[in-house]
């Protein structure tokens, strides 16, 4: 199995073979991995005398290396002489001058081969037990090395997932679930960082709220499921018209939307608002049995450049009030 092994790890394992080859006194202490079809050396002992350069590679099914072996048979390999054993006399190493041999498998988190650990000498080694324990625990240790790469990497894995999730649950926790504009809860963070901005900059905050006329008898009449489509069909001709960057359209309670414009002066306000409750007027909400029924909305207008005797609040409260003025006033009208 292939693992990116990252730079402080590998440092590590150079200090390991560094060490290791100067205890047991050898020219070449090496972590061969295998990359796809090859076998390379990864990491080479900084010893004198040591033919094997980091990165060399070779095709593994073979080549008659000493690692080959190791790997295809998953156990512990000594050779003490190569030159004396019919087996290895002949294997690419000897041409190094790589005579003996003592090298174990080094297998992944998921117990495939990774490599091996091994220390060569140019003379006859017998290789101590203590040696053959020492290559053992540092082997041990590479292993652990791994699985706590791959720990790491999950976790990378599960840390984006959870950031994505967190993300979309932001956005669900935003939203209205029928028309998609934001929600209620959302629309009173962003008007409070609005009225802030409008504060700091001294400019005016307008609030639009826009309740559908007569909207409990169209609904009885024609059924709850077509007031439904009647409401995201108001919310996309809201949307639609408050598209200036900032304007915010937000369900504000069940057939009652919010916009939120700022920057933008009273005149403004009600220019939008009278172009809102037109376009409205035009449009077909109930399409029951293809009937085609147009209906009609009234907007309270608020608009304040922030002072310091009122706040979002009131903001709100003066729109309420518009919009009650303009239900009084006979319906399908703006007020302010
Ligand atoms: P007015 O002209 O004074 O605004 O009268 P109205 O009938 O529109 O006002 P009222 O507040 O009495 O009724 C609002 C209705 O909106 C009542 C409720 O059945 C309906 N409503 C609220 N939320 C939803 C919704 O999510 N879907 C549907 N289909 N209807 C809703
Ligand atoms: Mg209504
Ligand atoms: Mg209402």
């Amino acid at each position: 199995m292939q693992i990116d092994v990252p730079n402080d790890v590998l440092a590590k394992w150079q200090d390991i073979m560094d060490t290791m080859a100067k205890i047991i006194a050898v020219p070449a202490g090496l972590i061969m991995r295998i990359v796809d079809n090859d076998i390379e050396v990864f990491v080479s002992s900084k010893t004198e005398e040591n033919p094997y350069h980091t990165g060399h590679h070779e095709v593994m099914v073979g080549s008659g290396l000493y690692c080959e072996t190791v790997i295809r048979k998953d156990d512990m390999l000594l050779v003490p002489n190569a030159l004396e054993d019919e087996a290895w006399k002949s294997n690419p190493d000897v041409k190094l001058n790589m005579i003996s041999y003592l090298g174990f498998p080094i297998r992944g988190p998921d117990k495939t081969p990774f490599g091996t650990i091994c220390v060569l000498d140019n003379q006859r080694n017998d290789y101590s037990e203590l040696h053959e324990n020492l290559l053992r625990q540092f082997r041990d240790v590479i292993e652990q090395h791994l699985e706590l790469i791959q720990v790491n990497v999950q976790l990378g894995i599960a840390k984006a997932e959870m950031e994505a999730i967190n993300a979309q649950l932001k956005v669900l926790a935003s939203t209205d679930g029928l028309t998609g504009t934001i929600n209620r809860r959302r629309f009173d963070e962003i008007l409070d960082q609005e009225w802030r901005r409008a504060d700091r900059d001294q400019l005016p905050l307008s609030v639009l709220l826009i309740d559908v006329d007569h909207f409990k008898q169209l609904n009885d009449h024609y059924g709850h499921l077509h007031g439904d489509d009647a409401l995201k069909m108001v919310a996309r001709v809201l949307m639609a018209m408050a598209g200036r960057a900032g304007d915010v359209v937000a369900r504000y309670g069940g057939e009652e939307f919010a916009v939120l414009l700022p920057n933008t002066t009273l005149h403004n306000a009600e220019q939008l608002a009278e172009s809102i409750r037109r376009a409205i007027a035009r449009t077909v909400l109930f399409n029951a049995d293809g009937l085609g029924v147009t209906g009609t909305v009234c907007v309270g207008i608020a608009s304040h450049i922030p002072g310091t005797t009122d706040n979002a609040f009131r903001l709100l409260q003066v729109a309420d009030k518009a919009l009650y003025r303009a239900k009084v006033n006979g319906r399908n009208c703006v007020q302010a």
